[in-house]
C-alpha cells in the first residue's frame, strides 16, 4: 500500500503528554494519542471503490493482507501516530462537558492530487474518551453509516465519506431498544473519510474551560488548512471564519431538506466545523411528507431534531459556535448580523431550492409571492394524506403542461400515495386545485416538458437509502450475506439515474417497514 502520509494535526496541534489509555479528562490539548484495539478476527466486507481511487490507492490493494489490518485496527503503518480528538458538545441543548472521540481513532492523513484526507476508524476500541463506554460499534450501525456516507456524497450532499467496512470478529453487548433486552451483536470497524473530523464540540471544549490561548491555535489551523480563502488577520479572520461556517452549515441544511435527510441527533458535537454531514448514528430518510418525523426514538418526546426543525436547530449550534469564538472576535457586532442574516437567507435558499424541486427554473422575480403561496400550499397538500416524498418529487418531472387535465396529470403521481382510497372528497379537492395553479404556472416557464424533466431529475433523486433499504442489508449480512450491501452501493452511486433495472428499489417503503425496529425506529444505541 503506497500512501502518502502526511499528517497535520497531530503534529501541529498540542498533544496530550499522557500517552495512557485510560479514560480522562484531558484538558490544553487537542488529543490524545491511543493505538486502535487489535480486532479479533477481522474480515474485510465492502470497501468504496471511489475512496480507493480517491485516497490514492490502486483497485487491488484492497485484496492485500496491509488492507485488512490497518483497516481493520489490526496494524498501525510506519510513520504513523494515531490518536482521539478532544471535544465537548451541547447534547439536545445540554451542554455536556467532555466528550470527545470515545470510539474513534484517526489513523493518518493522506495526500492525493492536492487533497488532504483524514482517515478515521469508528469502532475500534476505548480511547481516554469513551466515559463509561466499550468504543465499539456494531455491524448494523456500520453497515448504515458505511452506505449512507457514500450515498449522500453522490446526491451532492457535502459529507464525511466511507472507505471500508470491516467484521472484527468480536462480539459487542448492546441494549438496542434501551428496554433492558440487551444481546450480542457482531462487532464491525468503519473507515471514516474526511479532509478533517474536526467539530463544531472541538471549539467549545476550550472555550468552556476558557482556555483562549488553545481555542485560537485551534482556529488558525483549521482556517489555514480548510480555510484558505481567508486572508484577513486578527480578529477579522475569526469573523470571517465563523461566517464561512454559517454559510457552509446552512448550504449543507439547504441539501437535507432538498433530499429528505433526517440526521437524529444533531448535538453540537454532531456538527462538523466543515459543513459536511458527520455521525451517521439514528438518521433516517422521509417517506411519507412529514415535517415532524425523527427516526430517533431517544428523542421522540421532545422530536427536537426533527425534519423540519433541522434549519432552526442548525442556527441554534451556530449561536453556540458564536458565543465560543467570542473570545476571539471580541465584538458582538458582526457574529449577530451573521446570525440574523441566517434566518433570512435560509429561507430564500430554500425557497429556490424547493423552486427547482418543483421544477420552476426561469428567473420570474415577480412572481416571487405567488411561487412562495404555490410552494406553502404544496407543503400543506402533502401532509393532508400520506405522501413519499422522494417518489412524489421524482414523478412530478412527468407533468405535461399542455394537452392533459389536471386530472390526468394528478393520475402520474399516484404511486406516491401510501394510501390511494385517501385521495377523495377534499384532499382530492385540494389536489385538484393545487394542479391547477401548477399547471398555469408551468405554462409561463420557458423550458419544454423534457427538458424541465431533465433538469428536475437532477435534484429529484429516484434512489435515496431507505431507511428499510439499510435494514434489508444489515438482516442479510446478519445471516452472512453481503451482496446486499454490493447491490444499493452500487445502486446509490447514480441516484439520479433511472436505472430502470433497479427500479423495485423505487417504491415507496413496504407495509411490513412501517412501525419495524431499525427502519421507522433506531435509537442512539449502535
Ligand atoms: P454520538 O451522540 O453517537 O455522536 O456520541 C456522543 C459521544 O459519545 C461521543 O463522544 C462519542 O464518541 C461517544 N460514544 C458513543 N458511543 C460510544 C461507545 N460505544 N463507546 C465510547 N464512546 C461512545
Ligand atoms: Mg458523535
Amino acid at each position: 500500500m503506497n500512501l502518502k502520509i502526511k499528517d497535520t494535526f497531530n503534529k501541529e496541534l498540542p498533544a496530550d503528554p499522557n500517552r495512557n489509555n485510560t479514560r480522562r479528562q484531558v484538558e490544553e490539548a487537542c488529543f490524545s494519542f491511543v493505538a486502535p484495539r487489535l480486532p479479533g478476527n477481522p474480515q474485510l466486507l465492502h470497501v468504496s471503490d471511489e475512496m480507493i481511487s480517491n485516497i490514492g490507492l490502486q483497485q487491488d490493494d484492497k485484496e492485500t493482507k496491509d488492507f485488512l489490518e490497518v483497516f481493520s485496527g489490526a496494524q498501525v503503518l510506519d510513520g504513523t501516530d494515531p490518536y482521539a480528538m478532544c471535544y465537548g458538545g451541547h447534547q439536545f441543548g445540554h451542554w455536556a462537558g467532555q466528550l470527545g472521540d470515545g470510539r474513534a481513532i484517526n489513523l493518518m492523513e493522506v495526500e492525493h492530487q492536492d487533497k488532504r484526507w483524514a482517515l478515521q476508524l469508528k469502532g475500534s476500541g476505548a480511547t481516554p474518551y469513551s466515559r463509561t463506554a466499550d468504543g465499539l460499534a456494531v455491524l448494523r450501525s456500520s453497515i448504515r453509516e458505511h452506505l449512507c456516507s457514500e450515498a449522500m456524497f453522490h446526491l451532492n450532499v457535502p459529507t464525511t465519506r466511507s472507505l471500508s467496512l470491516c467484521l472484527t470478529g468480536d462480539e459487542v453487548m448492546r441494549d438496542m431498544l434501551y428496554d433492558g433486552n440487551a444481546a450480542y451483536e457482531k462487532g464491525a470497524v468503519v473507515c471514516r473519510v474526511a479532509p478533517s473530523f474536526i467539530r463544531f464540540g472541538n471549539f467549545q471544549i476550550f472555550a468552556s474551560r476558557g482556555d483562549t490561548a488553545n481555542l485560537k491555535i485551534l482556529a488558525d489551523y483549521t482556517i489555514k488548512h480548510f480555510f484558505p480563502e481567508i486572508k484577513s488577520t486578527g480578529k477579522e479572520k475569526y469573523l470571517a471564519f465563523f461566517k464561512a461556517v454559517l454559510d457552509r452549515t446552512l448550504e449543507m441544511i439547504v441539501h437535507w431538506q432538498r433530499v429528505g435527510f433526517v440526521h437524529g441527533v444533531m448535538n453540537t458535537d454532531n456538527l462538523s466545523i466543515l459543513g459536511l454531514t458527520i455521525d451517521y448514528g439514528p438518521y433516517g430518510w422521509l417517506e411519507p411528507y412529514d415535517h415532524d418525523w425523527t427516526p430517533n426514538t431517544t428523542d421522540a418526546q421532545n422530536r427536537r431534531y426533527r425534519f423540519g426543525n433541522q434549519p432552526s436547530v442548525a442556527l441554534w449550534n451556530l449561536y453556540q459556535l458564536a458565543n465560543t469564538l467570542f473570545p476571539l472576535i471580541e465584538e458582538k457586532d458582526g457574529l449577530e448580523a451573521a446570525l440574523e442574516g441566517y434566518k433570512s437567507n435560509f429561507s430564500k435558499k430554500y425557497t429556490e431550492m424547493m423552486k427547482t424541486k418543483i421544477g420552476l427554473f426561469d428567473l420570474n422575480e415577480h412572481m416571487a409571492a405567488e411561487d412562495a403561496k404555490l410552494l406553502q400550499s404544496l407543503e400543506e397538500t402533502l401532509g393532508l394524506t400520506e405522501t413519499d416524498m422522494t417518489i412524489f418529487f421524482r414523478l412530478l418531472g412527468n407533468i405535461e403542461k399542455t394537452g392533459m387535465s389536471p386530472e390526468a396529470n394528478f393520475n402520474i403521481l399516484k404511486d406516491a400515495f401510501y394510501k390511494p382510497e385517501a385521495l377523495e372528497g377534499e384532499v382530492f379537492i385540494a389536489w385538484m386545485s393545487w394542479m391547477k395553479s401548477y399547471l398555469t404556472r408551468l405554462a409561463s416557464e420557458s423550458l419544454t416538458d423534457a427538458e424541465r424533466k431533465e433538469k428536475m431529475s437532477l435534484v429529484n433523486p429516484k434512489y435515496v437509502l431507505r431507511n428499510y433499504m439499510a435494514q434489508l442489508a444489515i438482516d442479510a449480512a446478519d445471516q452472512g450475506d453481503y451482496q446486499i450491501i454490493e447491490e444499493l452501493y452500487q445502486l446509490l452511486k447514480k441516484p439520479y439515474a433511472e436505472q430502470p433495472e433497479k427500479a423495485k428499489w423505487f417504491a415507496k417503503r413496504p407495509e411490513w417497514a412501517r412501525d419495524k425496529v431499525g427502519c421507522s425506529m433506531l435509537s442512539c444505541s449502535s
